[in-house]
């Protein structure tokens, strides 16, 4: 039995890795010489802790507020594309409280699985991708923003999550010594980060090692289909006539992709930035998020990456100097020993975040088709939700009627 796999991002790759578990064939289909996507450059956390999703209470009103500000973390690019309404209008319904329970629930045990699955993994493949179990660390300079994470810090305590209240001179501990301008933190022994880059360049690897082919730089792929049954595809000058099914996990890229199927994905894209810098002394020795300016640091193999952003509808070849400026302005406000760090000076990273109305991924077969699925939509979770996602899109493939 074959399936194809449409992108090489974490999510792509994770759902070829357990396809190949089920004994399947997998081919993986490429838009680039590798993967190109948000996987690469994002801040590489594994997070139980963030089990609220993008649409919740009081989402709205505050990013009201950021809209004013140019150098603030959010921003929206609206266009008059009917995706991008309708995407709104539903935002607005999910944003609303009467299911939030139910959905941080779903997405706290989801993250759960995910991290477990992650250590099997590195313990299962002996490979070396920077996994530390640390936990990340919430630091808060304002009275408003240290009361609003022990709120979300009392409310996972209730889904049974360790959070602990952290004065700044615990959060400066955890933190290796390194000086903070803090008012206090709220810590998550749970959480744990990587780095992206190597679990990408070990996963091709250990695809390839178990036979997965892939195609790279494929510009144009068509699929045929007969009876709510895709046929064959063709992509550039490859023709894929023996694949029993089809999964489409090309991020962002999976909005074009189910068009040309007839079928419109509700998902917009959530740009942000990252930079990663070698020489930071001292390094930080956990994840963690600066939590009023909303960006992220992370220490990693080759270097502390710090990222940010959330530009909804953003374009990925439009750098916005002014956003740019706000991740870099805020970090040396929490970090006083980062203000000489030439942040500017650095290879800017952008990808696009790729955003369902409700905030919760897309995994499973995509109707009217038999043998047709998508693996999408994971927003700011795609790396933390990578492992589970592959395994239930692999769990859910093979009800095909192609023999
Ligand atoms: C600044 C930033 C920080 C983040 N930090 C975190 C974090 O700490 N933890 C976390 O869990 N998540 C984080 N995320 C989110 C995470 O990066 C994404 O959710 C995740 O990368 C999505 O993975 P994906 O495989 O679905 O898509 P992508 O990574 O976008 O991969 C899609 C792949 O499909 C390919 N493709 C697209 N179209 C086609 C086509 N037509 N044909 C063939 N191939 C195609 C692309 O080239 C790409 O390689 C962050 C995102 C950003 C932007």
């Amino acid at each position: 039995m074959k399936t194809v796999v449409i992108g090489s991002g974490i999510v792509g790759m994770f759902s070829a890795y357990y396809l190949t578990e089920k004994g399947r064939k997998v081919t993986i289909l490429e838009k680039e010489e590798g993967p190109a996507g948000a996987s690469i450059g994002n801040a590489g956390m594994i997070v139980p802790s963030h089990f609220t999703p993008l649409a919740a209470p009081g989402v709205m009103g505050q990013a009201l507020k950021w809209m004013l500000k140019p150098d603030s973390p959010f921003a929206l690019h609206p266009t008059m594309d009917m995706n991008f309404l309708r995407w709104g209008l539903k935002f607005i319904g999910a944003s609303r409280k009467k299911d939030l329970a139910e959905k941080s629930k779903f997405l706290y045990e989801l993250n759960l699985e995910s991290r477990k699955l992650y250590e099997e993994f590195i313990q299962k493949e002996k490979i070396e991708v920077g996994f530390q179990p640390r936990g990340l660390i919430m630091l808060c300079k304002t009275e408003k923003g240290l009361n609003h994470e022990k709120i979300l810090a009392e409310q996972s305590w209730e889904l049974g999550m360790k959070a602990d209240i952290l004065t700044k001179q615990e959060a400066e501990k955890l933190n290796g010594g390194l000086e903070l301008d803090i008012l206090g933190g709220v810590y998550y022994p749970n959480d744990a980060f990587l780095t992206p880059g190597l679990l990408l360049s070990n996963l091709e690897i250990i695809l390839k090692n178990r036979g997965v082919e892939f195609i790279k730089n494929i510009k144009k792929i068509q699929f045929s289909s007969e009876n709510n049954e895709i046929t064959s595809l063709q992509a550039d000058e490859h023709t894929i006539n023996d694949a029993n099914e089809y999964v489409i996990a090309a991020g962002m890229g999976s909005v074009s992709l189910a068009k040309s199927l007839g079928v419109s994905l509700p998902m917009i894209s959530g740009k942000g930035y990252s930079v990663t810098m070698k020489d930071v002394t001292p390094r930080p020795e956990i994840c963690g998020i600066l939590t009023e300016a909303r960006v992220a640091y992370t220490p990693m193999v080759n270097g502390v990456r710090f990222g940010g952003t959330m530009e909804l509808g953003g374009k990925l070849d439009r750098v916005n100097k002014k956003r740019l400026s706000g991740i870099f302005k805020s970090i040396p406000r929490y970090f006083p020993d980062y203000k000489n760090l030439a942040f500017e000076q650095e290879e800017v990273w952008s990808g696009l975040r790729p955003c369902t109305p409700d905030g919760l991924p897309i995994i499973g077969r995509l109707a009217p088709y038999k043998n047709a699925y998508l693996n999408t939509g994971h927003a700011m979770m795609g790396l933390s939700l990578g492992p589970v996602s592959g395994k239930r899109l692999a769990g859910m493939v093979g009800t095909s009627t192609k023999s």
